[in-house]
């Protein structure tokens, strides 16, 4: 089986240094497997789109010498590869997990400021046990829906990270997440998976952020009969005050660092240093030095300390 990796960044504005780090692994991984490194944009959610945002991200990874070999400027087998020029294939596949009882029409006014807000305690969704006549002549009248994905009450859901092992959610703290908006867009919870699936993703490297939503995209797996892929949810990066990097300090993202004069080839070297470490003392590594190097099982637990004057030492050094 080919090893295929993906970076799947929204563009809403510069390269966060966690994004960035979360494709470097995810690039040396496809590199040191003879796979594939995948960039997807996920430009779904319009409300936060950035015009120039896309650009900022294809300069920022050609920069820092993580060449894609399938993305939206360069083609593939499996685009295409930004999610809104995909917007119509993710409805019947919606419609597929209503019919085998995954999830279900909603109809309520409520849901309308979806993705994020309005989340209905489970049990209070009255459009839950909607008879099926009953959202037959709501649709039929052209009633506004989103489709929701059905979580059963009872049991357990299990998924497995590289990191943090077996995790299981009790499936009665999960909501019943909107999958299709009422403008009949996916939420990016429904598109990562569908779409990581018809791209054949076999290793998903992302921001521990995403570690609480991961059973309910397991939940969407099962229900579809698709193969999970590897799961890597890779800890927060947090200043030395272990407060997390911010926009207002300057110093969250790629071009900050690039601005004050930093090289681009210290930063990627520290950078893989925060949150993984090669088990001896070698810190100085060239990209060719980390795809060979690089180890899943010694990416840390713990959230990565990003350390400005040590970045500057890598720097000096550097020069
Ligand atoms: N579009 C998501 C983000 O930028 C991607 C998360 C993922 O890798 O699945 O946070």
């Amino acid at each position: 089986m080919q090893v295929r990796t993906r970076f799947a960044p929204s563009p809403t504005g510069f390269l966060h240094l966690g994004g960035l780090r979360s494709a470097l692994y995810a690039y040396l991984f496809a590199r040191q497997n003879n796979g594939a490194f995948i960039l997807r944009i996920e430009d779904t959610d319009q409300e936060r789109f950035v015009p120039g945002a896309t650009e900022v991200i294809y300069n920022t990874l050609r920069d820092c010498g993580m060449n894609w070999d399938e993305g939206p400027d360069v083609g593939g087998d499996r685009g295409p590869y930004i999610q809104s020029q995909r917007k119509d294939l993710y409805l019947p596949y919606a419609v597929q997990l209503v019919e085998t009882g995954h999830a279900y029409y909603c109809f309520c006014e409520k849901t309308e400021t979806e993705e994020g807000g309005g989340v209905f305690e489970r049990a209070e969704d009255p459009c839950r046990g909607l008879a099926e006549d009953e959202v037959r002549r709501r649709l039929d009248a052209g009633m506004p829906y989103v489709i929701r994905q059905r979580i059963p009450d009872e049991g357990t859901t299990t998924f497995h990270d590289e990191i943090f092992g077996d995790v299981t959610a009790p499936n009665k703290d999960l909501d019943d997440q909107v999958l299709i908006k009422r403008d009949g867009l996916p939420t990016y919870n429904f598109a990562n998976v569908v779409d990581d699936h018809l791209m054949g993703i076999t290793h998903v490297v992302r921001g521990n952020e995403y570690l609480s939503s991961a059973p309910k995209y397991t939940r969407l797996y099962q229900a579809f009969g698709w193969t999970e892929p590897e799961y890597v949810h890779c800890p927060l990066i947090t200043d030395e005050e272990h407060h997390k990097l911010s926009k207002r300090d300057g110093d969250a993202y790629y071009s900050d660092y690039i601005e004050k004069g930093y090289l681009t080839e210290a930063l990627i070297n520290y950078l893989a240093l925060v949150g993984w470490n090669p088990g001896d003392d070698r810190e100085f590594f060239t990209m060719d030095e980390l795809v060979e190097a690089f180890d899943v099982s010694r990416l840390n637990k713990a959230p990565g300390i990003f350390d400005v004057d040590k970045l500057t030492w890598f720097n000096a050094e550097y020069i």
